[in-house]
């Protein structure tokens, strides 16, 4: 893992640089790069000019580590509005939610309840996705994801690809029949945890997404979607998934709201299934200090930011 992103990450944790960091102009302008906005109308209305260009939309209100049980409320309230909005509006749009956001930390239990909540409110042919967080929460995620599976289909899990365990994790799930995105991962981790060289990662992703596109075909898998932006990887399982003799609408990819706009754009003009995810609220610097590891050279959009300040 390169330096920077390693200094990065680090940074995503810093308390004092989340509250001061944020104060910044500068900081807030290259946030509105990957965010339409702090408020759930901003989302809405960004889902609004996706589906005019045939690109679905999952909502998440970036939020993280809470510890608060009025607070865990406050969340699942809020999701549950969204998700009344999103039927109000007939948006082709999901919701994808954090389990610490939901109490994981104060407790499993407490956490499961308020999954159900959210799930049970959804509509049926839709997925509330369950993002994966740091590895020390795997198990914990996976405990409750299979426990909602098997009372609501209508249930997806992110796995995330740089993990040596994930091929164990995706074998263990595939008999419940889930609905998984795969990821590479985006938290620091250990070399004996998850492979630190880039083509490592891809060729786990590779060899996992193969996997669930033939768990898919075998109707194993509910949906088999891929959440990245790396093109050569995407035509790598998209050229798999037409051998395999799947339809462009069955190969679905996921990408970040102002991320590869325009690959979001060809596979939806292609027919393929075309997902942004569009990220919200006050809560977003973690989120977004993780988007500039990914690519160092986002860190130059804050640079000419701090000179348009
Ligand atoms: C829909 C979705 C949901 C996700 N959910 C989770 C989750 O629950 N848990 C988790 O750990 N991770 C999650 N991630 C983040 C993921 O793990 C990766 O960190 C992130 O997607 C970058 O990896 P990549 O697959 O795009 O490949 P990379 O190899 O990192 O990037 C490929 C190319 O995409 C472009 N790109 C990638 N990232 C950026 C960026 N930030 N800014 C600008 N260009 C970029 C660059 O051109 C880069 O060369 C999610 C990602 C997506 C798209």
């Amino acid at each position: 893992m390169s330096l920077m992103r390693s200094l990065l990450l680090a940074a995503a944790r810093n308390q004092w640089l989340r509250e001061h960091a944020t104060r910044y102009s500068f900081v807030r302008g290259t946030v509105s790069r990957f965010m339409p906005g702090e408020t759930l109308d901003a989302a809405l209305a960004a889902a609004e000019s996706l589906r005019s260009k045939k690109i679905g939309t999952v909502f998440t209100h970036l939020g993280e580590n809470v510890k608060d049980h009025a607070e865990v409320r406050q969340v699942t309230e809020h999701y549950l509005e969204v998700l009344k909005r999103i039927r109000a509006s007939g948006l082709q749009a999901e919701i994808s939610v954090k389990l610490t956001q939901l109490g994981l930390d104060l407790s499993p239990d407490l956490c499961f309840e308020h999954l159900k909540a959210i799930i049970e409110r959804a509509q049926k042919d839709s997925i509330v996705w369950v993002d994966m967080e740091a590895s020390n929460y795997v198990d914990a995620t996976l405990d409750l994801y299979r426990r909602a599976l098997t009372a609501h289909p209508n249930v997806g899990i992110c796995l995330q690809a740089y993990l040596h365990r994930t091929k164990d994790d995706l074998a263990k799930l595939l008999p419940l029949r889930p609905s998984i995105r795969l990821v590479k991962g985006a938290y620091d981790e250990p070399p004996e945890i998850a492979f630190a060289r880039k083509q490592d990662v891809d060729e786990s992703y590779f060899e996992l997404g193969k996997q669930m596109l033939r768990a898919k075909k075998e109707n194993r898998c509910v949906r088999a979607a891929f959440g990245t932006h790396d093109v050569a990887l995407m035509r790598r399982l998209a050229d798999f998934a037409a051998a395999e003799g799947f339809g462009k609408k069955d190969f679905e990819v996921q990408m970040l709201y102002g991320i590869q706009r325009a690959e979001q754009e060809r596979l939806a003009s292609e027919g393929c299934t075309s997902i942004v995810l569009v990220a919200y609220g006050s809560y977003w610097y973690p989120w977004f200090v993780r988007r500039l590891a990914e690519r160092p050279a986002n860190l130059w959009f804050m640079v000419r930011n701090v000179f348009a300040a």
